[in-house]
């Protein structure tokens, strides 16, 4: 028969599951031996059925008034006893916290008829009645939805009337009358009074804690945090202890360590005199945890020694809730606590130092988002005063700027500016390029403004509610804003500051860069020893995306090992434009073959500086993969000053065979059309120019006694014919060039046909790349440029994708592509090397995905470098079921 409840003294810290993390954890501390009061939990099985039933599991209430009963015997007292009452509180408890989410009643069991018991037998009236009322108020408002504000305006009439400051200054007969206040407003809103059986008001809170799993806020935070919807919350039931009964009693949080900094030591706020909620609420002024060395050594001692044995049980950081009551210290909650990233990367090291946690675990400990975070640049928070507002962290980051309120001022503005608006839509979309940040007062964290801005990697805040955003200007908190004035945004906190705060760059990344080393520096010392680990233990190789020498040089500094993708288009731009287009407007082969002759020493200078960055190390360089007209001008513009020549009468010229040219090659889909391997057979000499500087730049190289490893690798390979044609000819052509060193030939695998027959492909590639982006677009056939914008958001809300494939690879879809191609690739070619080069290789969850599948190498962005590497690391050593919630 399946059980429903279990005492604290059955459980322990790894039965989260069903007894909630907070049940899990009052169960472990019970026992280690450590003063918690007795109760019991009542398991996430029980609400589960309640919650698909609409009533409690049959046996469940018999089971709570067994185990009621022997917590009865266990202190002395009895629930609802008129003399000497046992009170309770009735606590939520997760498998994963959801501060705040759902409720907690405190002081079950008192009425009209015990709050005289417990006045008694504390000698302490004003103790009873005040507890007697914040019962009414917490299960008014739980179980039966009274709004908090009528028990809060009672609250106030009573003060005003009695001419009290705080509430601790009213008296037992004042609190008396506002208990009567009180139940009058229980009963206008309910039609019922204030239940008078303590058992029901045990069965109604328990019944009320599980369905505060579902209420409107606990939904929103699991669909954020990515907790799924049915696991349901335990309920604790436990003897309630006081913190409220004078100077000598108080309550308090703590921390074993500072979560801000990860420095040793406890950390914490103490409240004297006060009960619960009252620290957290801020209604008092708290004072620090030291204070209670003071305060009441004894209970500070053994808070402090509590404390070290928590963090030997649980090998982390915990965090704690305690009371003392007349100088007896109860634990009431602990558990695993959250910290900042610098504080994950610094604890990690140091259980390493004090032996708890071996490198291996302490690679477990941190993660690849946390590094993200530590590469952005902040605010010097000291420099910073008081934000304006504070809106929801969409898109990390520190950006300043001048306010604009539309995208074509953004657009046209010369200097940094932050786009300010209610929300964005695609329309939007040049704007948002052009700004350094966007600040919006509506949405989340998956309206269009953040998953565009993520997408860019651009500062976002977004749903900054207290903004009121008019015409030419902006309000909040009283200040009002106008175009240009200037504004900071925090895309890590969501803060929103007028004027400029001070940018510092991320003393991480300078020191990637080798400006400052790790000495004397507790943050840096746990980066550098978790890297050197990461880099020890990892299989998967991380390579850099870099089109230029400085790139690649910073990707190397960062820890690259190769470039595994140089994007050549960027050597057709600028003042090459003019090649490019004489290249395609040439009439005849002569005119071609002079274009291309021309573009050859410019590339050759490029890639000799490229090698000269890598030397010694793979360089993959991809042949040209865009549609050719994306380096004329626009059809509009070129229309456009068609036709105003040609209205004053002159000779478009040179305009005129453009357009001509656009128009030719105009395509309804560029994505699907003329680009990649298409190009390079179309255009007679494209590529042969390119393997050409390709293998003269690396003789060079060579000769100058450098050692140069290029890689040719051909994009958009659907059929391996495509790629056998480009093969031979660019075989020709390298062992045309003397001195050059043998050069692998590859090619992406970004077209979902060239998974299908990778077996085929790899009879003529040494190697593979996939290109994720493409292979993204084409498996869901959908261009990310036209969808991010248009419904990703709806679609992330509706949760049909959890996040953005273009952010995370879809692992079923797309990552099944790459696992047929991984697998027929190596069948046929068994040295075949494997890497990615799409933006997937720098996303953590994406990196252990392909560090699963099989693969030799990820290339990214040169920043995020070390992320992939941290994430490499932990590949190996981190079940991939891994929750760090
Ligand atoms: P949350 O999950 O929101 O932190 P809790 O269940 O921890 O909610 O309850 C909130 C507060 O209520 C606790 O921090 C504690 O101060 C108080 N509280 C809970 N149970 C008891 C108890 N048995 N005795 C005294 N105070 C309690
Ligand atoms: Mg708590
Ligand atoms: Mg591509």
């Amino acid at each position: 028969m399946t059980r429903f409840v279990y005492d604290f003294v059955e459980g322990h810290k790894d039965l989260k599951d069903l007894l909630g993390g907070k049940g899990a954890n009052l169960a472990e501390m019970t026992r280690m031996g450590l003063p918690v009061p007795p109760g019991f939990t009542v398991t996430t099985d029980a609400c589960r059925e309640y919650l698909h039933t609409g009533s409690a599991p049959a046996g469940m209430l018999a089971e709570v008034e067994h185990h009621l009963r022997m917590m009865q015997n266990q202190i002395g007292k009895t629930f609802g006893d008129s003399d000497d009452p046992l009170l309770l509180s009735v606590r939520s408890g997760a498998k994963f916290s959801m501060p705040g989410m759902m409720e907690t009643i405190l002081d079950i069991g008192l009425n009209d008829t015990t709050v005289a018991g417990l006045a008694r037998r504390t000698s302490d009236e004003r103790f009873a009645w005040d507890s007697y009322r914040r019962l009414i108020q917490m299960f008014g408002r739980t179980v039966f939805d009274v709004p908090a504000d009528e028990f809060e305006t009672e609250l106030a009439h009573a003060r005003h009337a009695a001419g009290a400051g705080t509430d601790s200054q009213l008296t037992a007969g004042q609190l008396q009358d506002l208990v009567h206040s009180y139940k009058k407003v229980f009963h206008a809103h309910t039609g019922r009074d204030f239940p008078q059986s303590v058992h029901e008001q045990l069965f109604l809170a328990i019944v009320a804690v599980f369905r505060s799993w579902n209420a409107e806020r606990a939904r929103v935070y699991r669909r954020k945090e990515r907790i799924p919807q049915e696991l349901g919350t335990a309920v604790n039931v436990m003897a309630m202890v006081f913190g409220n009964r004078g100077q000598n009693s108080g309550t308090g949080v703590a921390f074993t360590r500072d979560p801000a900094t990860g420095r040793r030591g406890a950390y914490g706020d103490y409240l004297r005199n006060a009960q619960g909620e009252d620290v957290v609420a801020g209604i008092r002024n708290t004072v620090g945890l030291a204070e209670l060395a003071t305060i009441d050594p004894p209970s500070y001692r053994q808070l402090l020694s509590i404390m070290q044995r928590l963090e030997q049980r649980y090998r982390d950081l915990c965090d704690i809730e305690f009371t003392i009551e007349n100088g007896k210290l109860w634990m009431l909650q602990t558990r695993v606590g959250k910290r900042t990233p610098a504080a994950a990367f610094v604890i990690a090291a140091q259980l390493v130092d004090e032996g708890t946690i071996t490198l291996d675990e302490a690679l477990q400990r941190v993660s690849g988002e946390q590094l993200a975070q530590l590469m952005f640049p902040s605010f010097d928070e000291a420099a910073a005063h008081e934000p304006l507002t504070t809106g929801v962290p969409a898109s990390p980051g520190a950006s300043v700027g001048a306010i604009v309120f539309d995208s074509a001022q953004a657009v046209v503005a010369t200097g940094p500016v932050i786009l300010v608006r209610r929300e964005t839509n695609p329309d939007d979309l040049p704007g948002m390029i052009a700004a350094q940040g966007i600040l919006t007062s509506r949405g989340g964290k998956t309206s269009h403004a953040a998953v565009v801005a993520r997408g860019m990697g651009k500062t976002c805040v977004c749903g900054a509610d207290e903004l009121r955003i008019g015409d030419g200007e902006v309000t909040v908190n009283g200040h009002t804003l106008h175009a240009g004035d200037i504004i900071s945004i925090d895309g890590t906190n969501g803060r929103v500051y007028a004027g400029a705060v001070p940018v510092r760059p991320s003393k991480v990344v300078r020191y990637f860069e080798g400006e400052v080393t790790a000495h004397g520096d507790p943050l840096l010392a746990a980066v550098e020893r978790l890297m050197i680990h990461a880099d020890h233990v990892a299989t998967l190789d991380v390579h850099a995306n870099a089109d230029t020498a400085a790139d690649a040089a910073r990707a190397r500094r960062f820890g690259a090992g190769g470039v595994g993708l140089c994007r050549t288009e960027h050597m057709f731009l600028g003042d090459r434009r003019v090649l490019v287009e004489r290249l395609i407007l040439a009439e005849d082969d002569d005119g071609r073959d002079q274009a291309l002759a021309a573009l050859l020493p410019l590339q050759r200078a490029d890639f000799e500086q490229l090698f000269a960055a890598m030397d010694g190390l793979p360089v993959t360089v991809r042949l040209i993969d865009p549609p050719l007209h994306e380096f004329l001008p626009p059809l509009e513009e070129l229309t456009a000053r068609v036709a105003r020549a040609e209205a004053l009468g002159e000779d478009p010229g040179h305009d005129g065979a453009l357009l001509t040219a656009v128009r030719r090659m105009h395509e309804a889909n560029p994505m699907l059309g003329l680009r990649g391997v298409r190009l390079g057979l179309v255009i007679p000499g494209l590529f042969a120019m390119q393997v050409r500087a390709i293998a003269e730049a690396a003789a060079a190289r060579a000769a100058a006694g450098g050692d140069p490893q290029p890689e040719i690798m051909v994009p958009l390979v659907g059929a391996v014919q495509e790629l056998e044609t480009v093969r031979a000819e660019a075989e020709g052509v390298l062992a045309s060039v003397p001195g050059a060193p043998p050069i692998r030939i590859g090619t992406m695998i970004e077209v979902p046909r060239a998974a299908l027959i990778a077996g085929q492909i790899a009879g003529a590639a040494e190697f593979f790349s996939f290109g994720t982006n493409d292979l993204t677009q084409m498996t869901w056939g959908f261009s990310r440029d036209d969808v991010e914008g248009a419904f990703f958001g709806r679609y992330l809300d509706l949760g049909i994708f959890g996040v953005s494939p273009f952010e995370t690879i879809d692992a079923e879809g797309v990552g099944e592509l790459v696992r047929i191609a991984v697998t027929r690739g190596r069948a046929a070619r068994p040295d075949l090397t494997i890497g990615v080069c799409g933006e997937h290789g720098g996303d953590p969850a994406s990196v252990r995905f392909f560090h699963d599948a099989g693969l030799d190498y990820v290339s990214c962005s040169p920043f995020r470098v070390p992320i992939a590497r941290l994430e490499a690391g932990r590949a190996p050593v981190t079940a991939s079921s891994s929750d760090s919630r």
